[in-house]
């Protein structure tokens, strides 16, 4: 996936609320297990490498948002989200 396809999906990602729009509270890295990305939902492979992110939700229903994102998306998403932070 090219730069700018990856740019509209971590865009669109943030403008539909998909993934909260601020830094997630949590990252790891590490060896994709073959989850779906949240951002271009295409599996993170087991020869790729993902971050899985985690959220703190609190509110009515407490509790811990986990999504799993290829590298490169993360930092598409990470650009993203900062290019709206004013
Ligand atoms: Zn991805």
């Amino acid at each position: 996936m090219d730069e700018h396809t990856l740019r509209e999906k971590a865009r669109s990602v943030l403008h539909n609320g998909k993934l909260p729009n601020r830094r997630p509270d949590r990252t790891w890295g590490g060896p994709g297990v073959g989850a779906a990305c949240a951002i271009c939902d295409l599996p993170v492979a087991r020869d790729q490498m993902e971050f899985e992110i985690q959220f703190v939700r609190d509110g009515d229903s407490p509790g811990l948002d986990k999504y799993h994102v290829h590298i490169r998306c993360f930092a598409a998403w990470e650009l993203e989200r900062k290019r709206d932070e004013h």
